[in-house]
């Protein structure tokens, strides 16, 4: 029963063991903890010595279903799930670095990533430098003695900034280095970092993978060895995802291959009128022709995901005032979502990025993002072509 299945068949038939209610749906084991048969069943239970659930802090059967999903669409040997993106990355940060160490990450990193690293690790004595992501010649002077860590983000949120996964997989390798990947924006089913070399893998489950703007939520998986001291860490630190969240990312995962294929077709139709249009200085989608890294979208990308970014004439007015014109598409700060939304990135989700560091990763005054949601792609362009000519 464990031969390998095509990627959409794990996505549906990936599954907690029925019980004797012979349910066709895993239940929503909303429960903090677990009962013992016995005293000594108890004791084992804590001594490692046989497996099962002791208390939803460590696991649950909901959460695991989500988990081993993950992991299989991944090609990850374990995981964990937590209760947000951040709790995600915050968690392997925390658990595999050490006062002293230094991690290399790529410069266009999701922003509260990037306070992390910059405002709260420095504290306790973790270093970081950032490098770009499309001049890797560069890395190699960049790794000092105490590098642990390479922490990239491919495509990046919100610039659309790729990192050749080959080449960082063989970087990482001959520097001995952690390559951790936050595969959010592309979801396993577009990019499997892994498959090149990355250790560990991080999502914001928020976005595409919940797919209907519903919960917070986000998960790691990777290599054991790496996991192990994830699973250590977050078991005693506590940023255990709710079953309930667990099983709508679970249900939401059977319907990924088919919602990414729609968010594509739909991003790449908004992305080819972006890029014709007189008022738009610049569009920016991974397999768009304008797109300075489209080669290697193509490479190491199904297809390019559901984020268009581009430029408005007219700066920060320019942006606002589309984005003000818009009716259908939602002002908000979220992605991923059936619904398609309209983001400013510079006034709201790097916001606190100093202006230099926001020059640095291509977030001008006039960019937006959209997330490009399931509605029909001609709603979603004739909404985008009146706020332009509006
Ligand atoms: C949203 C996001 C996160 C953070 O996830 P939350 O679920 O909001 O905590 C991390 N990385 C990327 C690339 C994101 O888009």
């Amino acid at each position: 029963m464990s031969e390998k299945k095509k990627f959409e068949t794990d996505a549906i038939r990936t599954q907690t063991p029925i019980t004797d209610e012979r349910e066709h749906s895993t239940p929503i084991y909303m429960t903090s903890s677990f009962r013992f048969d016995s005293a000594e069943q108890a004791r084992a239970l804590f001594a490692n010595e046989i497996e099962g659930n002791v208390y939803s802090r460590y696991s649950n059967p909901t959460t695991d279903e989500f988990i081993d999903k993950m992991c299989k669409m991944e090609g990850a040997e374990s995981g964990v799930a937590t209760a947000s993106g951040m709790a995600a990355v915050f968690s392997s940060l925390a658990a595999l670095l050490s006062q002293g160490d230094h991690v290399l990450a790529s410069r266009s990193l999701f922003g509260s990533s990037h306070q992390i690293l910059s405002q709260i690790l420095p504290r306790w004595g973790i270093s970081f430098t950032y490098a770009d992501t499309d001049d890797t010649n560069r890395w190699e002077e960049l790794v000092q003695p105490n590098t642990k860590m390479l922490f990239l983000e491919t495509p990046s949120n919100p610039g659309l900034d790729l990192i050749d996964l080959e080449w960082a997989g063989e970087f990482a390798e001959a520097h001995n280095l952690i390559n951790m990947v936050d595969n959010c924006f592309a979801t396993p089913y577009l990019q499997r970092p892994m498959d090149y070399g990355a250790d560990v893998v991080q999502h914001s489950a928020t976005k595409f993978i919940d797919g209907q703007g519903r919960a917070i939520g986000g998960v790691i998986v990777g290599k054991e060895k790496y996991m192990e001291e994830i699973s250590f860490f977050s078991r005693h630190s506590g940023p255990a995802l709710s079953p309930f969240n667990a099983w709508l990312f679970s249900k939401s995962l059977e319907t990924l291959p088919i919602r990414m294929e729609r968010h594509c077709d739909n991003a790449e139709a908004l992305a080819e009128f972006l890029g014709e249009h007189p008022k738009v200085n610049f569009v920016k989608y991974p397999f768009h022709k304008d797109h300075p890294q489209s080669d290697l979208a193509k490479k190491q990308m199904k297809r390019g995901g559901g984020v268009v970014c581009f430029e408005v004439e007219g700066g920060l007015n320019g942006a606002k005032s589309f984005i003000d014109k818009i009716s259908m598409i939602s002002r908000s700060a979220n992605l991923g979502d059936t619904r398609s939304i309209v983001t400013h990135p510079a006034s709201t989700t790097h916001s606190k990025l100093t202006e230099e560091e926001r020059q640095a990763v291509g977030i001008t005054p006039g960019l937006v993002r959209i997330a490009v949601g399931l509605e029909h792609k001609a709603d979603i362009i004739s909404d985008v072509e009146q706020a332009l000519n509006g």
